[in-house]
């Protein structure tokens, strides 16, 4: 809350009645303050005023003409209007051209100014639905007027008037909800001056400056909502569980854990015996063996007496857990069971019973955790694997079935580091950012459509050889239901020409869970040499044979995307490789894929797929995935956001309840709430 304006209602608006208060309250728009935080999209650069002899095609401009005749008016097929006129200058004749503006008052003889992109054609220079306002008295013309994101029923020039009249209400009345030393440290303006040059600037330096201070402002309150939720969390009790060495556990595998692994165990097994409940995100790039740490936490819990339990978002997956978990704990006399859908009925009933009874086991699974009819009483370990799968509802459920048990979410998703204190503000993270040894990076090469032959010999030489590949094919083209299937069915028979030896598999979009689970263990078992998919295929199966992705279309995918599909061959000993088809006719295309062929590190390319994918508009917002932010945008706003988070954090070392800060501490609470009840639903 900067300024009494956050109590104060829009009603105090000119001309805002009972029905444009309920448009602007659909918006979000509560209060004066909330309007004045509607910060435009873009502005309108009305400060230059050409003569109509020397305009140009293009940007639009500014040109101060006398009308020249009344315009003509007609009715045009659909109910549509136009209406036409010509304005002078000194210097040559402008042709006006309105479209569907049935009320338009435009008087001839008078001078206006009018703004609009000139377009010439063989009929001369024209504007079509200029906008204008008498040449006496400009009040827009000169200057850079904000526009603001499409309001139903609602005009920019509304949207200018209330904003305009809500600055001119606040003023005088803003105060400083960031400590001193801070505004001071990173020299960010004042809030009213930021509030005023948002929304109307005398020119873009302006701009940049109120940008500079409102995104700080917004990311720096956001931080300081993630540490705080964070330090809150580390508060809540958990099930404390009595310490064993890992090495004990280590030494029972069949291979020697990597460095991160045993770091991020040795960070796990902090939080499960130190009295308080574990919030940690396990993230690593695909093939890292977040596996084994969860197996070492569920080791550690069975042994004190506990249940884990591992939720998983295929059955694929799950069963694939159970038989790692088999391998992991064969030493240590842990029973491991399975709970899916796809159980028979006798099954389920043993497994739950198990479960209800409270015997120490590890338990994996789908969402069928979740169901009503499970308990687990006794369970002291959550694990999530892929996340990111899974809603925040049925994080919650789970949850609140082990009464507040510990938890260990894993995510594949690479997040460029700086951004995961932002995503995951509440939880600890553990980063395994080594592969286990031997493990040889996928060779990343780009095909042309000309290479295509020698490819499938790759291929066929591959499968030969005792390997396996997938080949993705996406949809590029929005079709009909059935269309998806005959694409892929079709690739399917060109391949068959080309390779007729070849056990093809098929999987899309349009198959059942089920379905595309048989086909996916199928391949798994090695009944299969290739995989044809037209989605995105499973996360996290681990099929080692497997040795060479084929991507179709690569252009189409995300770089983010593209190696996490990369991930899902290099699983084995054998060299493996990633062949990228593409047709890229844009430099930037055949740069993006470039990076991919350069590097396996799946947080470098993180960083560089949000730096390509740059700024959607002048502002650029809202990612999905990402929270919401008013103004800041996080793929070109990071090194604010780094600066924000170092500040954020010094403040709650130095001050953790921001008592020398009482302003922004409560809007450090608005957002905290706001996290708290979107993690409710
Ligand atoms: P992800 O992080 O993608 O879930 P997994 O846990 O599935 O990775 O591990 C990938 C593969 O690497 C598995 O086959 C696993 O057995 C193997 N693995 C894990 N840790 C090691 C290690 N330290 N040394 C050798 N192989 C390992
Ligand atoms: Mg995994």
């Amino acid at each position: 809350m900067n300024h009494p304006a956050s109590e104060r209602s829009l009603k105090t608006l000119p001309g805002v009645g009972p029905q444009r208060l309920a448009q602007l309250n659909k918006l979000g728009l509560l209060s004066i303050e909330d309007l004045l935080r509607w910060f435009p999209r873009d502005y309108e650069d009305r400060r230059t005023v050409r003569p109509i002899a020397q305009l140009e095609e293009g940007a639009a401009v500014c040109v101060r003409a006398v009308v020249a005749d009344e315009p003509r008016k007609s009715r045009l097929p659909g109910g549509r209007t136009m209406a036409r006129c010509r304005v002078f200058d000194s210097t040559g004749m402008l042709q006006l051209t309105f479209f569907n503006q049935p009320y338009l008052k435009i008087e001839r003889g008078r001078e206006y100014v009018f703004f609009g992109k000139p377009e010439f054609t063989a009929r001369g220079r024209g504007m079509i639905n200029p906008v204008f306002e008498p040449a006496e008295d400009p009040k827009a013309t000169g200057r850079l007027l904000p526009v603001y994101r499409a309001a139903e029923g609602l005009s920019q020039n509304q949207l200018r008037k209330w904003t305009r009249a809500a600055l001119d209400q606040a003023k005088g009345c803003y105060l400083e909800p960031l400590p001193a030393h801070i505004v001071a440290r990173w020299q960010l303006c004042p809030p009213e001056k930021a509030f005023e040059a948002i929304h109307f600037p005398e020119n873009t330096e302006d701009v940049a400056k109120a940008r500079r201070r409102l995104i700080f402002e917004e990311l720096f309150v956001f931080c300081c909502a993630g540490q705080t939720l964070r330090g809150q969390g580390r508060r809540n009790p958990g099930p404390p569980l009595t310490y064993h060495d890992p090495a004990e556990f280590f030494a029972a595998l069949p291979f020697s854990p990597t460095g991160a692994q045993r770091k991020a165990v040795d960070q796990a097994f902090a939080d499960l015996c130190g009295g308080s409940r574990m919030n940690r995100l396990l993230q690593g790039d695909v093939g890292s063996g977040k596996t084994l740490v969860a197996a070492a936490c569920a080791w550690l819990t069975v042994k004190n007496g506990k249940q884990a339990v591992i939720m998983a978002p295929t059955e694929l997956l799950a069963r694939q857990h159970k038989a790692t978990m088999e391998k992991f704990l064969s030493a240590f006399d842990v029973p491991v069971e399975l709970l899916i859908s796809a159980l028979p009925a006798t099954e389920k009933r043993r497994v739950t019973a198990r479960a209800a009874d409270g015997e120490p086991l590890v338990l994996c699974g789908t969402h069928a955790l979740i169901q009503n009819s499970v308990e687990l009483p006794n369970a002291a370990l959550i694990v999530v694997d892929e996340q990111h799968r899974f809603g925040v509802g049925q994080r919650a459920a789970l949850n609140q079935k082990t009464d507040r048990g510990h938890l260990l979410a894993m995510s594949a998703t690479p997040i460029p580091r700086t951004l995961t204190l932002i995503l995951y503000g509440d939880l600890d993270v553990s980063v395994l950012d080594e592969l286990p040894p031997g493990r040889q990076p996928v060779m990343t090469r780009m095909v042309s459509e000309a290479k295509r032959q020698d490819m499938y010999g790759f291929l066929q030489k591959e499968i030969d050889a005792g390997g396996q590949a997938y080949i993705v094919c996406p949809l590029v083209e929005e079709g009909e239901e059935a269309s998806e299937k005959k694409a892929a069915t079709a690739y399917i028979d060109q391949l068959k020409d080309v390779l007729p030896r070849l056990r093809v598999g098929l999987m899309h979009g349009k198959l059942k869970p089920a379905e595309k689970e048989t086909v996916m263990a199928a391949f798994a078992a090695g009944e299969l040499d290739v995989l044809v998919s037209t989605t995105v295929i499973e996360v996290g199966v681990d099929v080692p044979r497997a040795t060479l992705m084929i991507v179709e279309n690569a252009d189409f995918f995300g770089l983010s995307q593209l190696h996490q599909l990369r991930g899902r061959v290099g699983r084995g000993q054998r060299q493996s490789y990633c062949f990228l088809m593409h047709s890229a006719r844009t430099e930037t295309a055949r740069e993006r894929l470039q990076t991919l062929c350069a590097t396996n590190d799946g947080f470098r390319i993180a960083e560089t797929d949000l730096r390509l994918r740059g700024p959607g508009d002048f502002f650029g917002r809202r990612q999905s995935g990402l929270p919401g932010f008013a103004i800041a945008d996080l793929a070109t706003d990071m090194n604010v956001l780094e600066a924000a988070q170092q500040s954020a954090q010094t403040l709650l070392r130095e001050d953790p309840h921001l008592a020398s800060a009482p302003l922004l501490a409560n809007r450090v609470q608005e957002v905290i709430q706001k996290t708290l009840a979107s993690s409710m639903n």
